[in-house]
């Protein structure tokens, strides 16, 4: 699950990590009510308007605006509320519909004395699968696209591994901030910055998080300027305060329906729709059309439990896809029993009515053969295999 700017910076915050802060603001009007709050309450002459959308890279896209006055301001936040940002991390990139704003952050003008004194770093705190442990990524080179730089100059982009058990080490901090070539104050204000950002990853249950620019002010102080969080969703039942932080406005709303029915559902691009118990199954079911020639549609596990209400659920979330040319139901009885799931599938056809495209369902496990014969013998559009190769095979015939 990811957060909003303005939350990932009020939850590094709370773990004492410095932040450039600001108020929140869904219209002109409370845009000018922040702006004066952080005048009165920080002493910035300045503010930034912020767009607060579910993916980075706003600055280029025009979604981050600096106003040096109340004139500005209104006009900023007036362009930047509402508007369909496109950045090349919004779906379909920067020649895609963009994502809609609703929300800015008005910022204080962190960078003090002036925007030349201040140095911007580039830090981030994520999982490396393949070490199996959390790395630290740091580089000089702030504030821009960090995969360029990555490519350009891999030199300036450092790692630093954290052992899961000891956690992260006050040398290590200080390596950091060695490498990034600081020295006195600014030494000891990265290493603690360093140190609480790490303790606010491991405290949250986070994936990442990014916080791009890490800004060194002209006094010398480390300050978290942008900050992008994503939680672990496996961990949030240990965290309900940053569970209330979901914000389904910018989730894709058929992923945010099938999980309130308890459906692990992602959308992908291709036109086979596929329903699946089992995360592992699910992603066999999407090599395996892959492998035949087709492509998956999504990814959807009903879980343990695929009873007919569930399969229900799932079916008409599938077809709401205009893009599913066929449904493949794979659906291994361990715990279910595959009759009763096959019975499920021809009550749920007959629900729904007018299926319109054709259904091809393979049940491996307890009463498979009950279950065969009750799908054959349903007189129903609905093709049965009992393998899974099988399956794939009718799924590209039917494709053809
Ligand atoms: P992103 O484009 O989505 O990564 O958004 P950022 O929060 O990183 O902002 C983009 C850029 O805006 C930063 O790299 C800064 O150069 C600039 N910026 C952000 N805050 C301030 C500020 O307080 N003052 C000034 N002058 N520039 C800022
Ligand atoms: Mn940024």
């Amino acid at each position: 699950m990811n957060l909003h700017e303005y939350q990932g910076k009020e939850l590094l915050a709370s773990y004492g990590v410095t932040i450039q802060r600001g108020f929140v603001a869904t219209n002109v009007e409370e845009a000018v009510d922040a702006f004066e709050k952080v005048n009165a309450e920080f002493g910035s002459k300045m503010a930034v308007v912020k767009a607060q959308i579910h993916a980075g890279g706003r600055g280029k896209g025009g979604g981050v605006k600096l106003a040096k006055n109340m004139e500005e301001l209104m006009e900023h936040s007036d362009n930047i509320l509402g508007m369909m940002l496109k950045t090349p991390q919004t779906p379909g990139g920067v020649d895609g519909p963009g994502k809609l704003v609703r929300k800015v952050l008005v910022a204080e003008d962190c960078y003090v004395p002036t925007f030349e004194s201040c140095k911007e770093f580039y830090v981030s705190v994520l999982m490396d699968r393949e070490k199996k442990c959390n790395v630290i990524i740091y580089s000089s080179e702030g504030g821009m696209d960090i995969e360029e730089v990555a490519e350009k100059t891999p030199h300036l982009v450092h790692k630093e591994w954290i052992h899961p058990h000891m956690g992260l080490q006050g040398f290590q901090a200080r390596k950091i901030a060695f490498n990034l070539g600081l020295s006195g104050q600014s030494f000891k204000s990265m290493s603690k910055f360093i140190t609480k950002l790490y303790a606010a990853f491991v405290g949250s249950d986070a994936s990442m998080f990014e916080i791009n620019p890490a800004m060194l002010n002209g006094h010398e102080e480390m300050v978290a300027v942008d900050c992008k969080v994503a939680l672990d969703e496996n961990a949030l039942f240990r965290h309900p305060d940053l569970a209330a932080l979901r914000d389904t406005d910018e989730e894709d709303p058929v992923e945010v329906e099938a999980k309130s029915h308890g459906l692990n559902y992602v959308n992908l691009d291709g036109n086979v729709g596929c329903m699946v118990n089992g995360a592992g199954l699910a992603m066999a079911t999407m090599d395996i059309i892959k492998l035949s020639g087709g492509e998956p549609a999504n990814f959807l596990d009903v879980g343990g439990t695929a009873d007919a209400e569930r399969v229900e659920k799932a079916f008409r979330i599938i077809l709401r896809d205009p893009a599913v040319k066929a449904i493949l139901i794979n659906i291994f009885g361990g715990i279910v029993r595959c009759d009763r799931v096959a019975q499920g599938v021809v009550d749920d056809y007959k629900n729904i009515g007018n299926v319109p495209v054709p259904i091809i369902v393979r049940l491996q496990g307890t009463n498979a053969d009950i279950a065969k014969k009750l799908i054959d013998e349903s007189g129903l559009e609905v093709k049965s295999a009992i393998l899974l190769q099988e399956a794939a095979d009718i799924v590209a015939d039917v494709l053809k």
